[in-house]
């Protein structure tokens, strides 16, 4: 699986909407302070499912939508179109006859989020779920925010313990396991 493409249309800073390609190999994104650095990341978080609005830097998740400049309006939405190779077949089993994911998140105010995989609505669960069971996802140790290798240093040892578990590729049994004693 590999990160192709990733869209954003009224994300935070980028009220225009904006086409990211990404090829294979190493990536940089180099700017001033301030520029969207941070929101391009926080952007490819939130479309694999990120609830956390502390995580987006936001009080309530609608604060991802464009909120205006002195020069330019406020956006009603936002939306991150994540674009994925999967020629590789390493999606999970259930994604794994596409050649290509496409992972659509949208937030409308006063509407919440709604998503869709391959064009079909689906839940904010089937997302994450698809980036738990490959061992990528929000709370992938893969994606290092700003400041947290020093949350990690002083971290307690259980949420060491998870961050290990997410990286072994396990944490996608637990949220099952969760889901399966709530029946
Ligand atoms: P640094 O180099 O300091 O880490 P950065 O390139 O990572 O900077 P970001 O933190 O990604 O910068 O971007 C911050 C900018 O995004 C700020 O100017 C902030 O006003 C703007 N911003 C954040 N949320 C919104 C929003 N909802 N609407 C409009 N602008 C926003
Ligand atoms: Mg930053």
């Amino acid at each position: 699986m590999q990160f192709t493409r990733l869209r954003l249309n009224g994300f935070k800073s980028f009220t225009d909407p904006t086409d990211l390609v990404i090829h294979r190999g190493l990536t940089g994104v180099v700017g001033p302070n301030g520029c969207g650095k941070s929101n391009l990341l926080e952007a490819l978080r939130w479309v694999m499912g990120e609830n956390r609005p502390t995580a987006m830097r936001g009080a309530g998740m609608e604060d991802v939508i464009f909120a205006g400049t002195d020069t330019r309006g406020a956006r009603h939405f936002a939306e991150v179109h994540l674009q994925i190779d999967n020629t590789d077949r390493l999606a999970p089993a259930a994604f794994n006859d596409a050649d290509q994911l496409d992972i659509v998140r949208r937030i409308t105010r006063d509407a919440g989020s709604a998503y869709k995989i391959n064009g079909k609505e689906a839940r904010a669960r089937d997302v994450q779920m698809l980036f738990a069971d490959a061992s990528t996802g929000a709370h992938s140790p893969a994606l290092v925010r700003q400041g947290q290798i020093s949350e990690l240093i002083n971290a307690k040892p259980k949420a060491r313990r998870r961050i290990l578990e997410e990286a072994a590729g396990i944490s996608g049994l637990y949220q099952r396991r969760h889901e399966a004693e709530l029946r």
